[in-house]
């Protein structure tokens, strides 16, 4: 907790404004009845994450998400704006407790003001459901990062779970290069390999991957394909064009492994560090879209993964940056502030 105290913590991903919004499904055992929203100024019995639960973590910086693609219905923007909605309605009514970040100056104010700094993303490029302009109007809302696909094709590349082999389209470039001119955040998490290594060539800025894993040690793929996960190579390949890439908090999954603990995720930290270098792995935790494994059932775990990190030898100026100092310094560069 003293290591949180030093420097913004900062997560890259988290699905925890839709978990909210739809009232926890995944979680709640009477899925049956009608699911109730609640507020994130909330402290709340299900989920893994909201502004009472960061705070007592230690946490400063969030990424959350406005939309995941699951359906292919159409009605991306609609979702996407009642997401936005719902934390403008959660800021206005806890300022005490965060406030909406753009910039890497925002995240250091909130660090000073023990708050919580929340930045949007957007998890799938379907959101601007093939128009530019769209890109234009969430920035202006204050979208920085958008992953170019979930899991699905879409018109920006292909995502793991339909790939063909065709990677970023020509208007997909054209998106890249307009997310470079907005200053946005690039992030090919769910990103097919082509896609993975097509963005790297088009993207003038740096590249994160916002939540990935290390394919090298993944046991069993489950519902997602290998290309989900990065290999050894794209991880090399991302560092090297000083991006960061951000470890979810699915290792027992993973590993298929359902005693899985805090040490087991930190040993997918450490492999990610030993190859990129410690200054560009960070926290991508999924929380609220994944399966988090024992002692971090919910975000006031996360000081028994900076324990665990601690036991495998990193030092006090590495777990800074793992905790958030390299996320902030691709933020400052990319974002601005
Ligand atoms: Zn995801």
């Amino acid at each position: 907790m003293q290591l949180h105290r030093q420097v913004p913590v900062i997560d890259c991903h988290n699905d925890s404004l839709q978990a909210v919004l739809q009232g926890d499904p995944r979680y709640n055992p009477l899925r049956h009845r009608p699911a109730k929203p609640r507020r994130l100024w909330q402290r709340g019995e299900s989920g893994h994450w909201d502004f009472p639960r960061a705070l007592e973590a230690g946490q400063t910086g969030q990424m959350t998400n406005l939309l995941v693609p699951w359906r292919k219905d159409g009605t991306y923007i609609k979702s996407i704006l009642k997401a936005y909605r719902h934390l403008e309605l959660d800021l206005v009514a806890a300022p005490s407790m965060a406030l909406l970040a753009t910039t890497a100056a925002d995240i250091e104010r909130a660090h000073r003001e023990r708050k919580v700094a929340v930045l949007l993303t957007i998890e799938g490029g379907e959101g601007i459901e093939g128009d530019l302009d769209l890109l234009h109007v969430y920035h202006q809302l204050g979208v920085r990062s958008m992953g170019l696909t979930w899991m699905y094709r879409n018109a920006i590349a292909e995502g793991n779970w339909e790939d063909t082999g065709a990677g970023l389209s020509n208007f997909g470039r054209q998106v890249v290069s307009e997310m470079n001119q907005l200053h946005m955040l690039v992030d090919v998490a769910h990103a097919t390999e082509r896609t993975f290594w097509d963005t790297l060539e088009t993207s003038t800025a740096t590249v994160i991957c916002s939540h990935t894993s290390c394919r090298a040690l993944v046991k069993d793929f489950h519902t997602h394909v290998p290309s989900r996960y990065l290999s050894d190579e794209q991880m090399k390949a991302l560092a090297a064009q000083g991006g960061v890439l951000g470890i979810f908090f699915s290792a027992n999954r993973e590993l298929d492994d359902d005693t899985a603990d805090a040490t087991a995720l930190a040993r997918f930290i450490a492999h990610a560090a030993s190859l990129c270098g410690v200054e560009h792995v960070g926290l991508g935790s999924d929380f609220d879209g994944g399966f988090p494994p024992h002692g971090l059932e919910d975000i006031r775990g996360l000081p028994n993964l900076t324990s665990a990190l601690i036991d495998l030898g990193f030092t006090d100026a590495e777990l800074r940056g793992i905790l958030g100092g390299n996320w902030l310094r691709v933020f400052r560069e990319v974002l601005g502030g």
